[in-house]
């Protein structure tokens, strides 16, 4: 028989779920809190501009074929990818640059060119990477993470040693590399998304597999295209949409959720996926005995950092610029640091700055020029105009240093956006910005449960459960708490 489940949350991971619940006859209601769906990576357009809020790495392309494929689908049928080449730009101190080139054997001679022998240790690098590619993405994220039973059969057990899962990311890159420019390289995206490279396990050098021999991808018109993909899929399965509408309580009868209250609309349900961040979940809609975690529980838990954001419209081309450019000119272990062991606003910087109006004319007026700042900050630090400005002027020198011109002049729009604006808009846990760090200590069953202790029928999707944070796991977490439901109903 038809139940009727209610979905929290119109994130990746939020239609993810939805979609398979409804494919699989389900009537499903998604629950969104703001005017408009996509969670973190909703869309904005100003002064002719049309900003990405979130994420603009396209990584991983396998998976978002495989979920479009389930239903029938390719990505194609949505948006145009495009592979960019150069992947991306690092910028060293004194201004040095190192393109990425796309091409794995331009990438091998890029590599030996700055660390003899690196070429030869690059490939071996990536045969150990792309298996645990295939394992980890294939199979180990699509394991709901329950129980370690669910292991036994896997080659996860057999091959605990090759998949790394116990030994430090850090010492696995410099095994391989020793020259800072290589290690910062390689080191880059673990920082940015997880943690400590240090503190996390040698396995997410699968991340540099993605990024670095399947390419760096844009989707034509934007990352919300990708949204607007997913919500047409969800609605030819006749899911439900309900925007402007935060759900504020779950009723509990019998340890089952048996009613949804939403501001304006409230429903009787038979189970609910709560695909919003999942402290705000347990801590503000659940009553405490319901509750998975205390607030100690989360408080020990090591979050990806926040995120200080600019969003400028320039009024003229920037010939420097390329589509994603890392500045790693100061100290990557400081920055850190000052992240994840110390947590405060950093005294130098590094940033991360995206032009996607060098690869899409949509983005801006012709003539002009779309750009994005993030540096990355840890979660929950005080955040006020005047830091902000203090840092917009920071980042602005470095970068018209880099270009060669004066940019600030030229800024016709901008926005900030921060750590209260991520509790604001998502009401996320310190405001992070992308859920929870991928350590040692946080894989697999060590992560905030996917299926609640307490309630039957409750289950949960997203960043902050398994397999962990970014796009790809996003959706991927949507799809195992949908099967897990599809399972108990
Ligand atoms: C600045 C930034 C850059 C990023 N860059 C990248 C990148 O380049 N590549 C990449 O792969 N990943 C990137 N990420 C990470 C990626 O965007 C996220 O991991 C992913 O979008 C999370 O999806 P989600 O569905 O778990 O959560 P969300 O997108 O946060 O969705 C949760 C939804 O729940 C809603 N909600 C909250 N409370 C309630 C309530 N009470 N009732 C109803 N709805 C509620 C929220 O409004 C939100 O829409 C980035 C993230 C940020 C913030």
């Amino acid at each position: 028989m038809k139940k009727k489940i209610a979905v929290i949350g119109s994130g990746f991971a939020g239609i993810s779920a939805a979609t398979v619940l409804a494919e699989k006859g389900q009537e499903v209601h998604i629950f969104e809190k703001n005017e408009q769906i996509g969670g973190r990576a909703r869309q904005f357009s100003a002064e002719g501009f049309l900003f990405d809020m979130g994420p603009s790495w396209y990584w991983m392309p396998d998976v978002f074929e495989r979920y479009f494929k389930r239903f029938g689908h390719d990505p194609r049928d949505f948006y145009d990818l495009k592979l960019l080449d150069p992947g991306f730009t690092m910028v060293f101190e004194g201004n040095e640059i190192m393109d990425v080139p796309a091409n794995f054997d331009e990438l091998c001679s890029l590599f030996e060119s700055i660390e003899k022998g690196a070429a030869d240790k690059l490939v071996k690098f990536m045969e150990e990477a792309k298996y645990k590619y295939d394992v980890g993405i294939n199979d180990l994220v699509y394991k709901p993470g329950l129980s370690l039973t669910e292991f036994i059969d896997f080659k996860l057990f057999k091959d605990v040693f090759r998949l790394q899962v116990f030994s430090s990311f850090s010492d696995h890159v410099k095994k391989f590399f020793k020259h800072p420019k290589l290690v910062a390289l390689m080191e880059f995206p673990v920082l940015f998304l997880g943690a400590m490279p240090e503190k996390t396990p040698a396995l997410y050098s699968l991340m540099n597999y993605a990024g670095l021999k399947m390419g760096t991808y844009y989707p034509m018109g934007g990352f919300h295209k990708v949204i607007q993909g997913m919500k047409t899929v969800a609605e030819n399965h006749g899911v439900h949409f309900h925007n402007n509408e935060p759900v504020t309580e779950l009723q509990i009868k019998n340890n089952l959720v048996h009613h949804v209250s939403a501001n304006g609309n409230s429903m009787d349900v038979d189970a609910v996926i709560g695909a919003a961040d999942y402290h705000h979940i347990e801590s503000k809609l659940l009553k405490k005995e319901y509750r998975n975690y205390d607030e100690k529980y989360w408080s020990k838990k090591t979050f990806a950092p926040s995120s200080l954001l600019f969003y400028l419209g320039i009024n003229k081309k920037v010939p420097g610029l390329k589509h994603h450019t890392l500045f790693f000119d100061n100290n990557l272990k400081q920055h850190s640091q000052d992240i994840y062991v110390d947590p405060k606003w950093p005294e130098k910087p590094l940033f991360y700055v995206c032009c996607p109006s060098k690869t899409d004319p949509e983005v801006a007026p012709i003539g002009q020029e779309n750009v994005f700042i993030l540096m990355p900050i840890a979660p929950g630090l005080e955040d006020n105009e005047a830091t902000r400005e203090k840092y917009y002027d920071i980042l602005m020198k470095r970068l018209e240093d880099y270009v060669g011109e004066d940019i600030r002049n030229s800024v016709i729009y901008k926005k900030s956006y921060c750590v209260t604006d991520f509790v604001e808009d998502y009401n996320a846990y310190k405001g992070n910005a992308y859920g929870l760090a991928n350590t040692l200590r946080q894989t697999a069953i060590l992560k905030p449960r996917l299926k609640s202790k307490k309630v039957n029928n409750l289950y949960f999707a997203g960043q902050l459960t398994v397999p962990g944070p970014g796009v790809p796991p996003s959706i991927i977490s949507g799809q195992v708490a949908a099967n897990e439901l599809l399972k108990k109903l």
